[in-house]
Order: structure tokens, then C-alpha cells, then sequence
């Protein structure tokens, strides 16, 4: 009886470790921390890690673009376009989204680190 239950704890403690390792995996993946914005303007590419809390601003075509990235996500909180319509999308946090400033010239998406290239990150650099 106490050989099994001894068996038993370490077959559950085992069980235990596997699920917590995938949780933490899974939520490693699905976490904001590996995610990126990356702008795209009439000059240049750039980069950033939604990680770290940024105000942007970005020339554009006709004017300024001031993106600011909060906890994770992003949003344009101003913009000289006539139409405003970068402004009103409001904020985007998952990979995949994205704005356009289409006056500016200017888009910004979010994409998982590990889906992009070198390139984009040469650029950044
Ligand atoms: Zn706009």
C-alpha cells in the first residue's frame, strides 16, 4: 500500500511538472512580451517590442503620427490627417492587427517576434 502510494505521488508530481511546464510555455507564447509593432512609413521601417511603453511619432506624408504603446498595445493618439480614421481604430494588442494612416503613408501591425524576419530587425537596428 505505501509502495503504490509512493508510486503514485511521483507519477502526479511528474504529471504536475509536465502540465505547469506547458502552461508556462503556452503562456510565454501567447504573452504580449514576444510580440512587436512594427511601423512602416514613408522613410523608414521600424520595430519596437510592445514590451516596453513608447511614444512614437512618425512623419508622415501630410503630417505627424504619434503612436503610443502602453501594456502591451497600441493605439494612434494623434494625427494631422484630414480623416482621422487611424485615430478612431483605437487600440490594437493582438498579432495580426494593424492600423493605416493611409494620408500618412503610415501602418503599424503587430506580429509575433517569431514570425519575422531578419530583415525587418536589421532595419530597427
Ligand atoms: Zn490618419
Amino acid at each position: 500500500m505505501k509502495k503504490s502510494t509512493f508510486w503514485d505521488k511521483l507519477i502526479l508530481t511528474f504529471v504536475f511538472a509536465i502540465i505547469i511546464a506547458s502552461i508556462f510555455f503556452n503562456a510565454d507564447k501567447s504573452s504580449y512580451l514576444d510580440k512587436k509593432a512594427i511601423i512602416y512609413s514613408k522613410t523608414k521601417v521600424i520595430s519596437y517590442n510592445l514590451e516596453d511603453d513608447k511614444d512614437i511619432e512618425i512623419e508622415g506624408l501630410k503630417g505627424k503620427v504619434n503612436i503610443k504603446i502602453r501594456n502591451g498595445g497600441l493605439w494612434v493618439a494623434a494625427a494631422e490627417c484630414p480623416d482621422k480614421t487611424c485615430v478612431k481604430c483605437g487600440q490594437i494588442s493582438e498579432a495580426g492587427q494593424s492600423i493605416a494612416c493611409l494620408p500618412n503613408g503610415v501602418m503599424v501591425l503587430i506580429e509575433n517576434s517569431s514570425d519575422s524576419g531578419s530583415i525587418i530587425d536589421d532595419v530597427a537596428k
